[in-house]
């Protein structure tokens, strides 16, 4: 299915914002049982944030075989139109009848895309990598990942007008850019709405004592997935930033941010178990490397505590029960050193290591950026979903910070909700 017409909407039409794994289970539980879906997502690819996402805990698979078998499903299933690079504008009406109206930016590629590359050959013009994490470059004109869906190229915008645009279009044998796209307008008929918008992650700049962005040496969680990854800045090299040497020690900072009523209240749930996982991508590579993980409390619940009790018998991985309070750097070696009390035998302790990993939690894509349509946030900016309001349903982060297991659960009750919604 094409992602730039609607194809079908109306009483029988639920409109999935987000294509994150979230949306896109709910676009398939909905769709599979033979209601028409509209799956809006703002960036030009699905996925989500589990597309940056190096292995998945607890198995340490990589999330890329469950996305294939997930667009695969969606590019069988005529019943999900799909709309990349696309956001809601306004929606009026009620529960079951709900007008809709949708901006759609310009890729510059159409569907006549054959994903060759040519046109990346031929363009010259880097921009920031922001799949990345903008940690390295790519060319203007990009497929996002090498399994993207849509399996399209896209142009930035910063390309147009230049030489480069030109290039691209002249390397293209398919007549698959058009450079004279513009924004478009669409209306859609839905009978019901699930937002799954998901999450970001917490901004560690605002972090002042912990030197992020002022040390290169101190990473977030996030970046750790990217710098992990074989598509990623380093090819799946665990490089430091500042010199590029394999690291041999690494110190993960639990909780940067999080349970703290300056930053985000509450606790992400997911991001003790990602800096174990992130802790066996190192160990992976090196093998003498040292861990140390500092930790108020360790969140793993239910079957996840065996992947915990793992690393706690690894004697690579050294648990300290404090909070790290501030990160400094040797000027010498550029090695950031971490203060923090070690609250079991009361001992302050300096730790230095050849990298820090910040353990930044998840943030409601929607704490900034409220959409337009009548749902209720809760204090931090998630939406409140609880049954209470008919015809608009939240799935997965957007709901509350869960890992992938709980974001596939929670859809599948999204979509049962919206089905219901339409039945009324
Ligand atoms: C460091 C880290 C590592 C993690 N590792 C794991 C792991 O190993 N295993 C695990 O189970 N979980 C892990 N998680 C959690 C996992 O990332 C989430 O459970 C998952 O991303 C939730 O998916 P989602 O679809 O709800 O949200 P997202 O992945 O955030 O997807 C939301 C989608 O909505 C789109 N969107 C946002 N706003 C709009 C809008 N206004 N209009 C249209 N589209 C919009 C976004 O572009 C995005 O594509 C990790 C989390 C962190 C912080
Ligand atoms: S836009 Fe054209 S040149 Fe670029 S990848 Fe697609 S088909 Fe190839
Ligand atoms: S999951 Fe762990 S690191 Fe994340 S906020 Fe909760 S306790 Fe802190």
């Amino acid at each position: 299915m094409g992602d730039e017409t609607i194809t079908a909407a109306g009483k029988e039409c639920i409109l999935v914002v987000g294509g994150g794994i979230s949306g896109i289970t709910t676009a398939l539980e909905a769709a599979e049982v033979g209601k028409e879906v509209i799956l809006l997502e703002k960036a030009p690819y699905l996925g989500g944030r589990v597309a940056r996402t190096y292995q998945y805990f607890p198995k340490l698979c990589p999330p890329t075989c469950g996305l294939e078998i997930n667009f695969r499903r969606i590019k069988d299933n005529p019943r999900i139109h799909v709309l990349t690079l696309s956001e809601v504008e306004a929606v009026s009406g009620e529960p079951g009848a709900y007008e809709v109206t949708i901006r759609q930016n310009p890729r510059y590629v159409n569907e006549k895309c054959t994903a060759c590359g040519d046109c990346a050959e031929a363009c010259s013009l880097m921009i920031p990598n922001d799949f990345n994490l903008d940690m390295d470059q790519r060319k203007a004109a990009y497929l996002p990942f090498s399994m993207a869906f849509p399996m399209r190229y896209v142009l930035d915008p910063q390309i147009l007008g230049t030489e480069d645009a030109d290039k691209c279009k002249a390397a293209c044998k398919y007549d698959a850019i058009d450079l004279d796209m513009q924004p478009q307008t669409l209306t859609a008929k839905v009978g019901a709405i699930v937002v799954a918008t998901g999450w970001r992650p917490y901004d560690a700049k605002k972090l002042d004592t912990l030197g992020f962005g002022r040390f290169p040496n101190v990473i977030t969680n996030v970046m750790m997935e990217r710098i992990a990854s074989p598509n990623g800045p380093t090819e799946g090299k665990i490089l430091r930033p500042s010199d590029k040497k394999p690291v041999e020690s690494v110190i993960f900072a639990q909780c940067a941010g999080s349970r703290d009523e300056n930053h985000l209240a509450y606790c992400s749930g997911v991001c003790c178990l990602a800096s174990m996982k992130e802790a066996a991508f190192v160990l992976e590579q090196n093998p003498a490397a040292k861990i140390k993980i500092f930790y108020i409390d360790i969140r793993a619940m239910g079957k996840l505590e065996d992947f915990y009790n793992k690393f706690k018998d690894d004697e690579r991985v050294e648990f300290i029960k404090g909070k790290v309070a501030k990160i400094e750097e040797d000027a010498a070696t550029q090695d950031p050193i971490v203060e923090a009390e070690d609250t079991l035998s009361g001992q302050k302790i300096r730790a230095q290591a050849d990298m820090v990993v910040l353990a930044t939690g998840m943030e409601p894509s929607t704490a900034a950026e409220r959409l337009p349509m009548d749902v209720a946030y809760d204090e931090f900016g998630f939406v409140v979903s609880d049954g209470s309001q008919k015809g608009i349903y939240a799935a997965g982060c957007a709901k509350r910070p869960v890992d992938v297991a709980c974001s596939l659960q929670d859809a599948t009750g999204a979509a049962l909700k919206a089905i219901q919604c339409l039945r009324r």
